[in-house]
């Protein structure tokens, strides 16, 4: 539940901006005010020096090199796969695969498992409040296969109705799927519970957790899913970082998505065979340096700790839903019980995208389109929203300031 917007606690977010250079920038001569934080994060200088350091001491390539460079660099590419399962508290490590992003993450998961398993009649499951991440690959393998793809619905309120998301889970349902927070609505949707239904039934069941995991502690094991895709951009981390987590009786199953070095034990005309999970998914040159980066990520995150992070986090959101509701006209789009602090919405007479561009020349910075989320559009009946997505970095002063600018562009549009 949302915290009371007059009740802040202690959260020294000065020291935490601090450690995030590019917070301090100007933009068109004006302070930053930086809430597009559901499209990418900053990145603090622990992480931005982590890669420095990395390319300057250790770079080499991994898994194949016996000097020391090359140990150093395995070492910590593979202490960020360490880290980041211990992150998500998944069984094994070696259920981890490091990805690019969610998107190569369910891409995946759509080519190596779905596929090989759909037939004509057959079914996967997800919601109309997804990102396209979550839906475009499983119409492409559900479209070669003779399948289809069923969108569980929501109401107005932008949360998942979970009962006839259940009622969906019929026996053509070869694979589930959900967000576990949305990245246009912000709604939190009731993961362990869907997690439960789909056991009962023996549907697998992937969670997208990229717009989750910079928010709250997530444990897989607790959630009880088969499969948990996350980006590193979006949680300090450098982009083109990611994670699949599946559990490893899936992936023994599933055959190598990409073919080429590093994922083979031995490669003969007559036949090759394959490395041993995670390796046999993790085809080619990884993004050491990426991940060395996301480690780092991982290590700020818990030096600041997810208590501390949520807590201030849902004060902003209270503070900045209430601040927005005062602006005659706008309409907040998604007001679900439970929220991670992003706001979309719309004012009346005016286009998101005008509004966001005026606003990026007072040096507020929000995202404004259909946000990869084109049926979620579809539902409300708009072509587009405005989206303010706030992190712990964040501030009371700057909903301040983006309060005035809204105000300010709003009256040059009206
Ligand atoms: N799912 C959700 C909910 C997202 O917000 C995003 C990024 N906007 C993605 C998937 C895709 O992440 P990436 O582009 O990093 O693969």
């Amino acid at each position: 539940m949302n915290a009371p917007a007059s009740t802040p606690t202690v959260f020294d977010v000065q020291r935490i901006r601090a450690d995030f250079p590019l917070l301090s920038r100007t933009v068109h001569g004006k302070p930053l005010v930086y809430f597009d934080n559901a499209n990418t994060s900053q990145k603090p200088l622990s992480v931005i020096e982590a890669m420095n350091a990395h390319y300057r001491q250790h770079n080499a390539n991994v898994s194949r090199a016996v000097h020391l460079l090359g140990e150093e660099a395995t070492a910590a590419y593979e202490g960020a796969r360490d880290k980041l399962a211990q992150f998500i508290n998944a069984p094994s490590r070696n259920e981890l695969i490091l990805t690019s992003g969610t998107t190569q993450a369910t891409n995946l998961v759509a080519y190596s498992y779905a596929l090989p398993r759909l037939k004509p009649g057959d079914a996967i499951l997800t919601t109309v409040m997804e990102h396209h991440a979550n839906i475009v690959p499983w119409q492409l393998v559900a479209g070669r296969a003779g399948a289809t793809v069923k969108a569980a619905p929501i109401n107005q309120r932008g949360e998942l109705i979970v009962e006839q998301y259940i009622a969906m889970l019929t026996p053509e349902v070869k694979l589930a799927c959900v967000t576990q927070v949305s990245n246009v609505l912000g709604t939190v949707n009731p993961v362990r519970e869907i997690a439960r239904e789909c056991k009962k039934r023996g549907i697998p069941l992937l969670v997208d957790g990229s717009q989750a995991v910079p928010h709250r502690p997530v444990d897989v094991q607790a959630l009880g899913c088969d499969f948990y895709a996350l980006t590193g951009h979006k949680m300090l981390g450098p982009t083109g970082t990611g994670a699949l987590w599946a559990k490893r009786e899936h992936l023994e199953a599933m055959p190598p998505f990409f073919g080429g070095g590093e994922m083979i034990r031995e490669v003969r005309f007559e036949g090759t065979t394959f490395a041993e999970v995670p390796h046999k998914f993790e085809a080619g040159t990884p993004n050491i340096a990426g991940f060395v980066g996301l480690a780092a990520a991982i290590d700020y995150y818990q030096s600041v700790g997810f208590d501390a992070i949520h807590a201030w986090e849902q004060q902003l959101l209270a503070y900045a839903t209430e601040r927005l509701s005062e602006i005659p006209g706008l309409r907040i789009v998604g007001e679900a019980a439970e929220k991670e602090a992003v706001i979309s919405f719309l004012i009346e007479g005016a286009q998101a995208t005008d509004l966001a561009t005026l606003l990026d020349l007072q040096g507020v910075a929000v995202r404004s389109g259909h946000h990869c989320a084109h049926p979620l559009m579809q539902f409300f009946g708009v072509p587009s929203t405005l989206r303010a997505s706030l992190a712990f970095y964040n501030t009371r002063e700057e909903v301040d300031e983006f309060i005035v600018a809204l105000l300010k562009v709003r009256k040059l549009l009206m």
